[in-house]
């Protein structure tokens, strides 16, 4: 058996990162950085006010309650030069430039304005630069806003659209196939003849890979047949950067799509048992020396943890970060976790929660066999337990949180 952090590196190591492209800043969200991207001009551009209020001279206002003549408004948006000479005073709105000669801003509400309006009664004393945004302030020219091999967040492209940049270098995301193999699988409605099963992998992996930010292609249930399945994952591998299969990995399947990925990948295939319960089988070679495949389990929870355990992270590195595994997060276990010593880790299916103290608390979500998949459904995260007798209620274990929008408070 090889334990599951070397045989993602090993998986890691043998993934190709993807080609850079271009993208419109719209079409980048998720996607990585292949260069830094460097500001060409100060964010703001110019001295502007942070405040609606009245735009001063802080040597005209180094008393309380002065009074200056209004000689102008300005909003946000106007580009009249204006400027204010000895005791006068400009009304001024949030983000409207600053009139020559002013240093600071009163906020409106420490003001008295006259009923004609011509003049106004400043309350506070104000010193220079109060409630005033600096050019560059935000980001200043020459700065880098956005490193090398970063995630693209909202927040990113917001910054990225300040300076004016309409389209941003990227990793092209990878576009992952994805297949089912075993001749007892079916879909649809359809009442099932006897020894036959619903697919329930492709629609989850295909979601899977959706939710990890890349375009997937389904290439449909693939009988046991070798020709059948040659044929296919070449197609598949001609349109894909890296192709996801479930089913007929383990040691005592008929071996048909042993010999088939292994006539395809060739030197470069390796068929693993990997020191973790679910999901001990996998499969990982290079269809043409090129393209990535993934044999994950059949078993439906085995399937989804070795694609959270090693596909993710691969397809992440493919797409061009350094960072692809979860976090691993601590948490209190709520009740007894006990577990066979038989050298794997293992991995509960579990709801984590967040106590009043912002502790993390985990329980199983269900039955914890490689086909229960519901419990599954209704977990968030999964407890990392290793090699021993388990853990009792009230330890600490090691939380791999899936999907922190699903994170709610409770006991
Ligand atoms: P295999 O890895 O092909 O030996 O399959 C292991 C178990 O998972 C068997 O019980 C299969 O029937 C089941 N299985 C395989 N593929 C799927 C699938 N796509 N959806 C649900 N169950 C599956
Ligand atoms: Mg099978």
């Amino acid at each position: 058996m090889i334990r599951h952090e070397d045989a993602r590196e090993l998986i890691l190591s043998e993934c190709p990162v993807m080609e850079t492209e271009r993208r419109s800043l719209a079409a980048s969200l998720g996607c990585v950085t292949a260069e830094p991207i460097v500001s060409g001009e100060d964010v703001p551009p110019f001295l502007n006010s942070s405040m609606d209020g009245y735009a001063v001279r802080s040597a005209d206002v180094s008393e309380p309650s002065t009074r200056l003549r209004v000689i102008d408004t300005v909003m946000a948006g106007d580009g009249r030069l204006v400027s204010i000479g000895k005791r006068e005073a400009v009304r001024i709105m949030t983000g409207a430039p600053l009139p020559e000669g002013a240093d600071a801003v009163c906020m409106v509400e420490r003001t008295r304005s006259e009923p004609d309006g011509k003049w106004v009664v400043i309350e506070d004393s104000v010193s220079a630069g109060n409630s005033v945004r600096r050019p560059g302030s935000d980001i200043a020219a020459g700065e880098e806003v956005v490193a090398i091999g970063t995630e693209l967040t909202a927040a990113h492209l917001g910054v990225m659209a300040r300076l004016g940049l309409e389209s941003v270098p990227v990793h092209r995301p990878p576009t992952v196939g994805v297949l089912s193999t075993g001749d007892e699988l079916r879909e649809g409605p359809d009442a099932l003849p006897r020894g036959a099963i619903r697919d329930g992998n492709r629609p989850m992996l295909l979601a899977l890979i959706g939710r990890a930010g890349y375009p997937t292609v389904d290439f449909g249930i693939l009988p046991d047949d070798a020709t059948t399945l040659r044929e296919l994952l070449q197609q598949a591998a001609s349109e894909c950067d890296a192709l996801v299969t479930s089913g007929g990995v383990s040691v005592g399947d008929l071996d048909v799509v042993r010999i088939v990925l292994s006539e395809m990948c060739g030197q470069s295939m390796r068929w693993m048992q990997v020191a973790i319960k679910p999901a001990k089988p996998l499969a990982f070679g290079l269809i043409d020396g090129r393209v990535p495949v993934f044999g994950l389990p059949g078993n439906p929870v085995s399937s989804m943890v070795s694609f959270e355990l090693f596909a993710r992270p691969a397809l992440r590195r493919m797409g061009g970060l350094n960072e692809t595994a979860r976090p691993a997060l601590s948490g209190i276990a709520d009740v007894d976790l006990p577990r066979d010593l038989d050298g794997k880790v293992y991995l509960f299916r579990a709801l984590a929660t967040v106590d009043a103290n912002g502790r993390l608390h985990v329980r199983p979500s269900g039955g914890q066999e490689s086909h229960q998949l519901r419990a599954m459904a209704d977990a968030n995260a999964l407890v990392v337990l290793p090699d021993g007798p388990g853990v009792r209620a009230g330890e600490e274990v090691e939380v791999l949180l899936l999907d922190a929008e699903r994170l709610r408070s409770g006991p």
